[in-house]
């Protein structure tokens, strides 16, 4: 089976709205991103699978189950679905910091998404909103890294900084464009 590029998205602040310092607990807290359901379908269109790599540590600190997650991530991918844009995998880190390997900036949501889908890891690029994002792309070798500006420090503004969703679609546009033959 050929290798087809992906997009990977953070969650929080990138495909929905911000929950700040805490968690989304629940799905009536679940707010989807202006623009982002274009950004999406627009990655579909052009072939790209989309991975949802998300840090949800509210599951390790008992905040909230798996299930209540399991719930938030249904009702998104549902949402998604009636626009044809629903995400080829969701990806979610559960764990306490510094208690498993998977949590960002660990390459590794990325590489097991990358082992379930025959993905060109080099060939793809990442969306996300704090340095933790920038740096997993990285060490997983993701060939283009776009930040979104938000409330987070900015250390390592990836290759592209971002101040709107519209303006993360026109950078994957402009970097798909430099990169197709
Ligand atoms: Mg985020
Ligand atoms: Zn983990």
């Amino acid at each position: 089976m050929s290798l087809r590029p992906a997009v990977f998205f953070d969650r929080d602040g990138v495909v929905n709205v911000s929950p700040g310092t805490g968690y989304v607990l629940r799905v009536a807290d679940f707010q989807l991103m202006p623009g982002i359901v274009d950004l999406l379908g627009w990655c579909k269109a052009q072939g790209f699978y989309t991975i949802l790599v998300t840090s949800q540590q509210g599951v390790g600190k008992g905040l909230m189950s798996h299930a209540d997650l399991d719930a938030i991530h249904d009702h998104l991918q549902a949402e998604l679905a009636v626009h044809g844009a629903a995400f080829d995998r969701i990806h979610s880190c559960t764990h306490l910091a510094g208690s498993c390997t998977c949590r960002k900036p660990s390459a590794q949501m990325i590489l097991d998404a990358a082992a379930a889908l025959p993905i060109n890891v080099a060939a793809s690029a990442l969306v996300g909103d704090h340095d933790r994002d920038i740096q997993m792309a990285r060490n997983a070798g993701v060939g283009f890294a776009i930040r979104l500006s938000s409330d987070n420090v900015v250390n390592d503004p990836g290759d592209v900084l971002a101040h709107s969703i519209p303006e993360i679609l026109a950078a994957l546009k402009s970097w798909h464009a430099s990169v197709a033959k």
